[in-house]
């Protein structure tokens, strides 16, 4: 370390008023824990630069990487420890809790860059969910956030394999066995709203709720409690109107 990072160091620590946990660091040899202390502190103070005392803390969260919300009229930052442990310029961190403009755009190119640090039960490859108009991660994620259940954060998205049906197409499945969302390469068209994809991946994530129940001796996945939930789409609505009005030219998509 030389004399500029130590005295750098030394004034952030001195100037950081609010809390730092960095429990999420991952575990790593002192020196390098060390090192991500220092680069935790450093950022610390930068977001107190920006917006006065404040929380920060590390996570190992594998979900949300980076969050900012006002807790009993004090600011908590969370960010992931990949902003700290691979050197995301703190002036983005800060552009983002701000709201600025391309803010966002630039941290999720970082965590897509960084992903690999993520500690993934399964790794979720960016190859299997980005379609060339629809971008699938962001739609489960949606749909997370609308369902607000933590087991969902197991759940994984792809595309699915172009199939050969002619007469009627799945939109979306999903796998409970591999937990495990497809939706139809089909579906990966300009013209198809993104409201629509993002309600197929809604729908096929109320199954992973709501489960298979077993009535009169047959498996139903569609039940009441199902469809109920399944409503609480914002765009319930339009979704089934878009479908209605435009499955005969998805159909031919497909093919
Ligand atoms: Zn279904």
């Amino acid at each position: 370390m030389d004399l500029l990072t130590w005295a750098s160091e030394a004034k952030a620590r001195k100037r950081a008023r609010g809390t730092l946990d960095s429990s999420g660091l991952p575990a790593a040899e002192p020196e390098q824990m060390f090192e991500a202390l220092g680069a935790a502190r450093d950022l610390h103070a930068a977001l107190e630069d920006a917006f006065g005392e404040l929380d920060l803390v590390v996570t190992d969260n594998r979900r949300r990487m980076l969050s900012a919300k006002r807790r009993e009229g004090r600011l908590e930052v969370r960010a992931h420890h990949m902003f700290v442990t691979r050197g995301a310029p703190s002036e983005w961190l800060v552009g983002f809790v701000r709201g600025e403009a391309g803010a966002r755009e630039r941290v999720r190119a970082f965590v897509a860059t960084h992903r690999g640090v993520i500690d993934h039960v399964r790794e979720q490859s960016s190859l299997d969910t980005a379609g060339t108009h629809h971008e699938l991660m962001e739609h489960l994620e949606r749909a997370r956030d609308l369902l607000m259940v933590g087991e969902l954060e197991d759940v994984v998205i792809r595309w699915g394999r172009r199939g050969k049906g002619t007469k009627s197409i799945r939109l979306g499945s999903y796998d409970f066995e591999q937990q495990m969302v497809r939706v139809h390469p089909a579906l990966d068209q300009a013209w198809v709203p993104g409201y629509f994809v993002g309600f197929v991946v809604y729908h096929e994530l109320v199954h992973a709720v709501v489960g298979v129940e077993v009535v009169g001796g047959r498996r139903e996945v569609h039940t009441k409690a199902f469809r109920d939930l399944e409503r609480l789409h914002p765009r319930y609505e339009d979704a089934l109107e878009w479908e209605r009005e435009n499955l005969g030219r998805v159909l031919r998509a497909s093919r």
